[in-house]
């Protein structure tokens, strides 16, 4: 049975750093729907440049572009064991069409850690994010600190700021958060799947805390 797991959660709670070291030691695909986007935007995709604007704006891109870069990704032979997912759903009508496609390929969500921090630490965070061009690992410059500033630890890429890492962006990106993902908590409550794990904790302990409650 393949294994699903959502990572819930607002902009900069640590849902990325979380997916990578989870797919690193469970073998599983990390399916991040930013780095799709962002990669789509990088190679110019007709995809992309309907993306953008929203992005841009700190804005949720429309929900049936998502669901069917989300369809394709999920159809590649890498998630036949199954994927954690990063930032989808992100709507009800996300997690519906997840639920259809999931039942398309004989599977399920196994579990969704919701997690959480304050709005404060999340200001703080994304605004001391970095980002490495080739790949998407992150970096904080005070909680995560690269060995050498600007270069990517991992693949020596170049590491930059997100343009809707910008202070006025970022406060679209929360409230949007409230407004239409945050439902999804009760959503996933009612299936018995949610699993509350504290974010404001140093990430090995995020970490730790994830592992016990995907046991
Ligand atoms: P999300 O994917 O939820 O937006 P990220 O994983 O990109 O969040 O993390 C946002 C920023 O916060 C990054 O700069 C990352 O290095 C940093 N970060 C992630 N988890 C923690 C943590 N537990 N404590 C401190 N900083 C963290
Ligand atoms: P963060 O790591 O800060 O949570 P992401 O990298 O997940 O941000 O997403 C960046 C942007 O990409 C979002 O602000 C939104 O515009 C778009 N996006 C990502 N995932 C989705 C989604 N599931 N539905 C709609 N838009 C999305």
């Amino acid at each position: 049975m393949s294994t699903y797991i959502v990572l819930l959660g607002p902009p900069g709670v640590g849902k990325g750093t979380q997916a990578k070291i989870l797919a690193e030691r469970t073998g599983l695909a990390h399916i991040s729907s930013g780095d799709l986007f962002r990669e789509n935007i990088k190679n110019q995709t007709e995809l992309g440049l309907r993306a953008q604007t929203f992005i841009n704006k700190g804005e949720l891109v429309p929900d049936d572009i998502t669901i069917g870069m989300i369809r394709e990704r999920l159809s590649l032979p890498d998630c036949a064991a199954g994927a954690i997912l990063d930032g989808f759903p992100r709507t009800p009508p996300q997690a519906d069409a997840l639920q259809a496609l999931l039942a398309e390929f004989g599977g399920h969500v196994h579990r969704v850690p919701f997690i959480t921090a304050s709005e404060e630490v999340l200001v703080e965070r994304l605004s001391g994010r970095w980002t490495c061009r080739a790949q998407g690992h992150v970096f904080h410059e005070k909680f995560n600190p690269p060995k050498q500033p600007g270069v990517c630890d991992l693949d020596g890429s170049e590491l930059y700021q997100r343009e809707d890492d910008k202070a006025e962006t970022v406060q679209r990106r929360i409230r949007v958060y409230f407004e239409q993902t945050a439902s999804l908590v009760s959503y996933y409550k009612e299936q018995g799947l949610l699993v509350e794990i504290d974010g404001a904790q140093p990430i090995e302990q995020v970490t730790e805390q994830l592992f016990a409650a995907l046991k």
